[in-house]
C-alpha cells in the first residue's frame, strides 16, 4: 500500500478510473472501501483534510438513533442497530460500548410504562444482540447511579446501550483501508470542474489546494458524497439546477468531566423547546450536545454561538441541578452541519424533525450522489451507492464488477488482534508510557507498533508533546508519513482530539507541532507560521461563542 500524498497524486494523473468519488467524509470513505474491494479502479478526494467536514464534527456516537422510535422511523432504527454492530466487528477498536441513564421523571409526556416499552423495542430492533439488554432503575436505584440527577422530580431510569466512537478517526481507518484495497486516495485536492462527452461525465478537473496545481483526472462513473457541499458539486454539472438538501448546524460543547460527572450517557430535553440532546461522558470530558438549526451561511466555518452555548447550558443544569455549568466551564465548542436530503415540497418542519434518512439522486449526465444519513450507517450506504456504480458500469460502460460487496463482517485495515493489543500494552510499559498514552496508541490499531518502532529506532520521539498533552512526538511524525496529515490543524484536531480537549486547545504546543511537520515536509519559517496561525484561527472559531 502506498500511504503517501504524492504517490497517489502521481496515480490519479496516469490512471483511468471506475469510479471517482468526490468527498472524504464517512459516505466517501465507505463507498471508496467498497468499491475497491469489488475490484474496481477507485479514486477518492477531499478539498480539505479526511473527515474534515461533519465527519468529525458528529456527536461521535455509533447509534440505532433512539429517538426515531419517536417518530416511527422503525426501519432506520433497525439498519442502525445493524451497522452498529458491523462497527464493533469490524473496527473493535475504535467503537466501544457506550451506556446510556435515560431519566424518567414525574409528569414526562413518555412515562415509565411508554420508555419501557420504547427500550424493549429498541433491544427487538437490534436482534437482542446488543452488546446488552436495557435494564430499568427506580428512584433509589436510579439516583445511586446518578446521583447528579434531580431526585425531587426524578421517577426511574431505563438504562440501555449505544457506541461511541472517534468519528475522524473511524473515517480516517476507513480511507487508508481503501488505499489497502488499492484505491488512490489524496485529500487536499478539490474537484473544480466536471468533464462530459456527448453530455455524459467522464472526468473531473483538480487542483491540488497545498501547491495550486491544476490536472485532470478520467473517470467512468463520478460520485458526489461530498455531504453538505453536495449541491454545490452538483451545480458544477448542472449550473441552476434546483438544491436537493437542507442544511442544519449542530454544535457541541466539551466541559470537564468533574463539572458534569455522570456514570452514564443522558439523554436530556431541552427546557427551550422539548428537543432531546445528550450529555456523553468521554474520559475526562463531558460533550454534550446537539443543538439543530437550518443554516445558510459559510460551509467551511460554522461555529457554535452564544445562543447555542447558552441553551446547551440551560439544558444541562435542568437535567443535573447541582452542577450550575457555565460559560467559563466550556473547553470547546464545534459545529457540523447536517446535508438533509429533503422530499419535494417537504421543507417547512423544524430542522429536528426531517428524515435523517438516505437518498441517492442520479443526475442527466449519470453523476451520482448521495446525502443523508449517518456516521453509523456510512457502510450499508456504500454498499447500496456501489450496488447502483457497478450496475451504470455494466450498463454504460460494458464493465463486469468482479465481486459483489465485501465491506461486511470484514474487519477494516489496523484492526488489532489480541496479540497485537498486547504487544503495544508491553512496549508501552516497558518505555514507561503513561497510560493516556497508550490509550490514543490503541486507538491507531496495529499501527501503534509502527508508533513504537519509531520510538524503538530513537528513542527522543518518546518526548510527550507537553506535561499535560498525552501524545508523543512519534505519534506526530506517524501522522505525517503514514496518515497524510499535511498541516498543524490535520494534527491536532483529526489525527488527535487534542483541539477539543486541552484547555488551551494545544495552543501552547500548536509551535512544536508546527517545526516536527516542518522538519519532515520542508517548510520554511514562514510556512510555520503560517501554520500556526492557521491553527489559532480554528480555535477562535471554537470561541467565538464568548465574544
Ligand atoms: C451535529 C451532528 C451530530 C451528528 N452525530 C452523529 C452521531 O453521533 N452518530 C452518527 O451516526 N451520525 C451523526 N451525525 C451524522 C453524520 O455525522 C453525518 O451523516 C456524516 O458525517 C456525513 O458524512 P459525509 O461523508 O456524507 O459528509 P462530510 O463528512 O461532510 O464529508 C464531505 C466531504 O466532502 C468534501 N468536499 C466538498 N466539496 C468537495 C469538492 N468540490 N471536491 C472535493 N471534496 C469536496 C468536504 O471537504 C468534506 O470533507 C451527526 C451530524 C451532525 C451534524
Amino acid at each position: 500500500m502506498e500511504r503517501s500524498r504524492e504517490a497517489n497524486i502521481n496515480n490519479l494523473k496516469s490512471k483511468s478510473y471506475d469510479v471517482l468519488v468526490i468527498g472524504g467524509g464517512i459516505t466517501g470513505t465507505c463507498i471508496a472501501r467498497d468499491a475497491a474491494l469489488r475490484g474496481l479502479t477507485v479514486a477518492c478526494v477531499d478539498k480539505n483534510d479526511w473527515a474534515f467536514g461533519t465527519s468529525s464534527r458528529s456527536s461521535k456516537l455509533i447509534h440505532g438513533g433512539i429517538r426515531y422510535l419517536e417518530m416511527f422511523d422503525f426501519k432506520l432504527v433497525f439498519e442502525a442497530c445493524h451497522e452498529r454492530r458491523q462497527l464493533l466487528l469490524n473496527a473493535p477498536h475504535l467503537v466501544y460500548p457506550q451506556a446510556f441513564s435515560f431519566p424518567i421523571y414525574k409528569g414526562d409526556k413518555n412515562g415509565l410504562f411508554m420508555i419501557e416499552s420504547g427500550l424493549i423495542l429498541y433491544d427487538m430492533l437490534a436482534s437482542f444482540r446488543n452488546v446488552k439488554n436495557h435494564r430499568m432503575y427506580l428512584h433509589d436505584r436510579a439516583m445511586q447511579l446518578e446521583p447528579e440527577l434531580d431526585g425531587d422530580r426524578l421517577k426511574a431510569a431505563g438504562v440501555f446501550y449505544d457506541c461511541s466512537t472517534d468519528d475522524a478517526r473511524l473515517t480516517l481507518a476507513f480511507m487508508l483501508s481503501a488505499l489497502d484495497d488499492g484505491a488512490d486516495c489524496v485529500n487536499y485536492m478539490e474537484v473544480l470542474n466536471l468533464h462530459k462527452s456527448n453530455g455524459k461525465l467522464c472526468g473531473a478537473r483538480v487542483r491540488d489546494a497545498l501547491t495550486a496545481e491544476e490536472f485532470d483526472l478520467e473517470a467512468r462513473v463520478i460520485v458526489n458524497a461530498a455531504g453538505a457541499w453536495g449541491d454545490k458539486v452538483c451545480e458544477l454539472d448542472e449550473p441552476g439546477i434546483p438544491e436537493k438538501l437542507r442544511l442544519t448546524k449542530g454544535s457541541h460543547m466539551l466541559v470537564p468531566r468533574g463539572r458534569a460527572r455522570t456514570k452514564n450517557a443522558l439523554p436530556i430535553i431541552s427546557p427551550a423547546d422539548e428537543r432531546l440532546m445528550f450529555v456523553i461522558p468521554r474520559g475526562h470530558f463531558t460533550l454534550i450536545g446537539t443543538t439543530d438549526i437550518y443554516y445558510q451561511e459559510d460551509l467551511d466555518h460554522p461555529f457554535a454561538t452564544r445562543d447555542e452555548v447558552e441553551y446547551m447550558l440551560e439544558a444541562a443544569n435542568r437535567a443535573m441541578p447541582r452542577c450550575h455549568l457555565d460559560k467559563i466551564d466550556v473547553i470547546s465548542t464545534y459545529s457540523g452541519l447536517r446535508p438533509l436530503a429533503m422530499k419535494e415540497g417537504g421543507t417547512d418542519v423544524a430542522a429536528s424533525q426531517v428524515s435523517r434518512e438516505h437518498r441517492i439522486y442520479e443526475g442527466h449526465s449519470g453523476l451520482l450522489m448521495i446525502a443523508g444519513g449517518k456516521l453509523t450507517t456510512g457502510r450499508s450506504m456504500a454498499e447500496e451507492m456501489v450496488d447502483l456504480v457497478s450496475r451504470r458500469l455494466l450498463e454504460k460502460h460494458g464493465i463486469e464488477t468482479k465481486s459483489g460487496c465485501r465491506t461486511k463482517n470484514n474487519p477494516i485495515l489496523g484492526t488489532p488482534s489480541p496479540e497485537t493489543q498486547a504487544k503495544v500494552r508491553a512496549l508501552s510499559y516497558k518505555l514507561k508510557f503513561d497510560s493516556d498514552i497508550l490509550e490514543g496508541l490503541l486507538k491507531q490499531g496495529s499501527d501503534a507498533l509502527e508508533v513504537l518502532a519509531m520510538v524503538g529506532e530513537d528513542e527522543s520521539l518518546a518526548e510527550r508533546l507537553s506535561p499535560e498533552i498525552p501524545h508523543v512526538e512519534a505519534q506526530v511524525r506517524f501522522a505525517v508519513s503514514a496518515e497524510m496529515a499535511c498541516t498543524v490543524d490535520d494534527f491536532l484536531v483529526r489525527r488527535t482530539e487534542i483541539y477539543y480537549t486541552e484547555r488551551d486547545q494545544g495552543l501552547s504546543v500548536a509551535g512544536k507541532v508546527a517545526d516536527i511537520m516542518g522538519d519532515i515536509l520542508g517548510w520554511d519559517s514562514g510556512e510555520r507560521k503560517r501554520q500556526i496561525k492557521a491553527y489559532e484561527d480554528t480555535v477562535a472559531l471554537s470561541r467565538r461563542y464568548a465574544e
